[in-house]
């Protein structure tokens, strides 16, 4: 299972730290209990102006006996591109209605890519919607007036959730609504898994379980 953890530097800074890079404490997400270091593996990230390699931390549940991939906020699973440059062409794509070819120019990655990535954000902006409504409410009490239909609406909704959820709990939510989407979605925003990680990761249950005021700790 992958744990998305929020990291509050640079893309270059991840970089730079490689096999040193520092992890805050991780829960295990089926005991709670804390997990320990357990190696890692080397993984490829683009950004703009870098394609590099970095560190990905695993930990390991002494109880459950089971190891967990440690994957900044900063990347989506089995996707290379940083994840801000993602939600920048969905974005652009949304909010624009700019053609994929001229976005995908914009940000200097293959116009296959980011055609995989628009495919994908429309087959789960439902769930997205549907996972951010329920957020938001949660978060705040208060009812989410949605103006948008579609993938605009589900934009629109993530956008709530993420300031709700900074109301709530602070700067701990990370300062890149890209960010939160990858780590609500435990790095699966654009997976093709049948089944939800949002459930489990996201959701509401990191709500529940964190003891306010230190905010979320999954
Ligand atoms: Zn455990």
């Amino acid at each position: 299972m992958v744990i998305v953890w929020r990291y509050t530097s640079s893309v270059s800074s991840y970089v730079s730290a490689g096999q040193q890079v520092v992890v805050p404490p991780q829960r295990c997400p089926t005991c709670v209990r804390q997990l320990v270091g357990w190696g890692g593996y080397w993984r490829w990230l683009r950004a703009p102006l870098l394609v590099e390699r970095i560190w990905i931390r695993r930990g390991r549940c002494a109880v459950c006996r089971r190891s967990h991939a440690l994957l900044p906020d900063l990347a989506l699973v089995r996707r290379l591109d940083v994840v801000t440059v993602i939600g920048t062409g969905i974005g652009l794509k949304v909010a624009d209605g700019l053609g994929l070819r001229l976005i995908a120019e914009q940000l200097d990655v293959p116009h296959t890519t980011l055609r995989a990535w628009w495919q994908r954000f429309r087959a789960t902006s439902p769930k997205l919607l549907n996972e951010c409504l329920a957020m938001a409410v949660s978060l705040s009490g208060a009812a989410v007036d949605v103006r948008s239909v579609g993938e605009r609406a589900a934009l629109e909704v993530l956008g709530v959730a993420w300031q709700r959820a900074h109301m709530r709990f602070g700067v701990s939510i990370g300062s890149s609504v890209w960010g939160f989407w990858s780590w609500i979605s435990g790095g699966l925003a654009l997976g093709t898994h049948t089944t939800s990680p949002w459930a489990a990761m996201g959701g509401t249950d990191w709500m529940r379980a964190s003891p306010s005021p230190g905010g979320p700790d999954p």
